[in-house]
């Protein structure tokens, strides 16, 4: 049934020219997604929630609220995805060796209006109960959801699992340009917004993860959209500094999204996805800062047919990228 929030994005998302729809046939009791990766903490589980969709809807590149609900899903159905998890997705040997929990609902997880803080709250629960090891919990939100009294309350949550957890907000930048950001792809986040998180996350020394999207725009050169995220690295490097906090990129390359004014712009001829190799060289820019950097190398399926960044003849360096992302190892990247 439609509610008030579920008005607001649809028509935000008819504005910014999306044609996608949602996904209302899916079991509310299920996550929308999960997947398994590395990482220097362990094991990683990438859960996504099964919610309402972001309300903020309107990054050009984007449809990732074509994978939940317009409508509103209560925290008992959400609470019964975080059963699913727990009882049935993960072995008890699973359970035990994971390291990092990532969450996101493909929209805001600190958002209360789409994901409720009683389901959140019992997520992190469940994962002090059944997961002894876990060294990093990361929550994907926009900056703007984020607020003291929340860190607080999952900062007490968190400290009570078995081992040490840290708590690692995530948020979209996507460029470090202020026109791409925010004229371009309409992401509407400030310079500002990102500091006062930076000083919110410090005082509890929590971690800030950033995306960052190689090429999100069409009509970036390569070599662009390198020195883009070169600017990015580098400012990212003294916030770190500024605020001492851990600050990891995680790089995606853009890729033509279905459904989006991007897919159009790739149909046209005026926007072509970046090559791995200007991955590998933007992240080269990070040896000897205080950042670290991931590569993102998974298009989780949302790709218009031809428009991926991975193209024939691309395995060896996708192997070495998820190598680096392993080991954070410069010199595979010389
Ligand atoms: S990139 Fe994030 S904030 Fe922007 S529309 Fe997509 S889910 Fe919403």
């Amino acid at each position: 049934m439609a509610d008030k929030l579920s008005n607001i994005i649809q028509k935000r998302t008819e504005e910014s020219k999306k044609t996608y729809t949602f996904k209302e046939d899916h079991n509310p009791r299920l996550p929308a997604d999960y997947w398994f990766q590395t990482s220097p903490e362990g094991p990683v589980l990438f859960l996504v929630f099964f919610t309402q969709a972001c309300r903020w809807a309107k990054c050009l590149g984007c449809n990732l609220p074509s994978r939940v609900s317009l409508t509103h899903i209560g925290f008992k159905d959400i609470m019964k995805q975080t059963n699913f998890v727990f009882m049935n997705l993960l072995s008890k040997r699973q359970k035990v060796k994971l390291g990092k929990i990532i969450l996101s609902n493909n929209g805001s997880v600190l958002d209360e209006e789409t994901l409720s803080t009683t389901a959140l709250l019992y997520f992190i629960s469940q994962m002090n109960i059944h997961c002894p090891h876990i060294k990093v919990l990361t929550i994907e939100s926009r900056a703007e959801y984020v607020d003291l009294a929340e860190l607080e309350t999952i900062h007490r949550a968190i400290k009570e699992g078995d081992t040490p957890t840290d708590l690692e907000i995530a948020i979209g930048f996507e460029a470090f340009d202020e026109c791409i950001r925010n004229e371009h792809f309409k992401k509407g986040l400030t310079l500002d917004v990102v500091e006062n998180l930076a000083d919110m996350i410090s005082r509890y020394q929590f971690r800030l993860k950033t995306y960052f999207m190689l090429k999100p725009v069409p009509g970036l050169s390569e070599e662009d959209a390198i020195d883009d995220i070169k600017e990015g690295i580098h400012y990212l490097d003294s916030i770190a500094e500024k605020y001492n906090i851990k600050i990891n990129m995680h790089l995606n390359p853009t890729f033509a999204a279905n459904g989006t004014p991007l897919a159009e712009a790739f149909k046209a001829g005026t926007f072509t996805p970046p090559l791995l190799t200007s991955v590998k060289e933007a992240i080269r820019a990070s040896r000897g800062t205080r950042i670290s950097v991931f590569a993102g190398l998974n298009d989780e399926g949302l790709a218009v047919p031809g428009g991926s960044f991975i193209r024939p003849g691309d395995e060896a360096l996708i192997d070495l990228l998820e190598e680096f992302n392993r080991t954070q190892d410069y010199s595979l990247l010389e």
